[in-house]
């Protein structure tokens, strides 16, 4: 079965288009190479034996999409091409509307037109906003975001649902990701930021490989047990497994399928440098700042729907999160 991988030379379309591949699911990805380097593609064939066919292109581009569409027998399509700094979205909201919003529009109408109703897209645990409390279940509110990039992700999906409920014929599942982190065990793919990292795993990890002095930690007066943030930190193999869950039991079944992809469990900022100090043998240094605008206190997932619809779960622990997110750092210092 082919499936289009929008995005899939990213973060998280890599390490699913292997998970893809040794499940004997064949990835056509499409990828503008905006936030990934045309390496990565060597590096899914050393892993899994195969160079998905990959195109690179914008998924903006309605006629590239649709000559992908006729060259291919393509069954379902995971979309995970678009921008996601939320700083950045900030700045720049316009593109980010344009390459989130709109691309994902594009992407559905040369769906449409392909005859293909079946899409799985990313979204974000941004989209309930601050939870009136923790775990978070899918049918908690969303919409109450509080940056561009959320609001983009809230917008697909109020795009996506709008066109089921015009052709209830499609399958639309909404992955709403919590905090993504890890790398491939073998250490050849990971997390390759630009820049700065916005996040917390791949900062503190190039602060463990001396890339950066130190971890800023936002804020130790939160109303959680060390003061300082708590998430739900899931591997990306995991998180790749969970697609493939989603593909298999509803990514071909007509409905608006809605799951959480989290482990159910929350770590503290200082929790995550605690285990990451474990896994490197060495202490990560950080400095104790002001709260970052817009964060909330703690965010962790409900999972039971996932794994009593999907018969998914996530089964990586933190250690491997950290284990893995090294082994990766210390083999790519700079980077792919
Ligand atoms: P990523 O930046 O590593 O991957 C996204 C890929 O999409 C990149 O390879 C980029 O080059 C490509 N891309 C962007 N715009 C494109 C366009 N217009 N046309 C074609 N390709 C384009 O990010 P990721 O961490 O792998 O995230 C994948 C998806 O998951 C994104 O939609 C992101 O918003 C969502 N998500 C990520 C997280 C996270 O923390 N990583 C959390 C929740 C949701
Ligand atoms: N965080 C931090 N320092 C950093 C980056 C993040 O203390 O340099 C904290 C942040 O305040 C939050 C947690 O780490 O409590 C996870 O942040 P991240 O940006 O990775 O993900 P988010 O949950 O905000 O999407």
């Amino acid at each position: 079965m082919k499936v289009l991988v929008t995005g899939g030379m990213g973060y998280i379309g890599s390490h699913t288009c292997v998970q893809m591949i040794e499940a004997g699911i064949e990835p056509i990805i499409i990828d503008n190479l905006c936030n990934a380097k045309e390496m990565v593609l060597d590096r899914i064939e050393m892993i899994s034996g195969v160079a998905p066919a990959f195109y690179h292109g914008d998924i903006r581009d309605e006629s590239v999409l649709d000559s992908i569409f006729t060259e291919h027998d393509i069954k379902a399509v995971i979309h995970f091409a678009g921008l996601k700094a939320v700083g950045e979205s900030v700045a720049k909201p316009l593109e980010y509307y344009d390459n989130n919003v709109n691309g994902s529009l594009v992407l559905a109408r040369s769906m449409r037109k392909a005859g293909v109703k079946n899409i799985i897209f990313s979204s974000s645990a941004t989209v309930y906003g601050d939870p009136a409390s923790v775990p978070i279940t899918e049918s908690f509110p969303t919409g109450a975001t509080t940056n561009p990039y959320g609001r983009s992700k809230y917008m697909v999906e109020e795009c996506l649902s709008d066109l089921f409920t015009s052709d209830p014929s499609w399958s639309i599942t909404l992955l709403r990701y919590f905090n993504p982190v890890g790398a491939h065990p073998t250490g050849l793919m990971g997390e390759d930021p630009q820049g700065i990292p916005n996040n917390l795993m791949p900062y503190i990890a190039q602060v463990a490989v001396g890339r950066r002095e130190k971890l800023s930690v936002y804020g130790n007066d939160y109303p959680t047990p060390d003061g300082t943030g708590v998430r739900d930190y899931i591997h990306v193999m995991d998180l790749a497994d969970g697609h493939l869950a989603a593909l298999t039991h509803v990514g071909l079944k007509s409905g608006l399928h809605i799951y959480n992809l989290g482990t159910g469990k929350g770590s503290s900022v200082l929790d995550m440098v605690e285990a990451f100090s474990q896994a490197c043998g060495k202490g990560v240094a950080y400095e104790i700042c002001p709260r970052r605008a817009g964060d909330i206190a703690e965010c962790w997932a409900n999972t039971e729907k996932a794994e009593r619809e999907l018969g998914w779960k996530a089964t990586r622990s933190v250690k491997e999160m950290t284990e893995d997110t090294w082994r990766w750092q210390v083999a790519n210092p700079q980077g792919y």
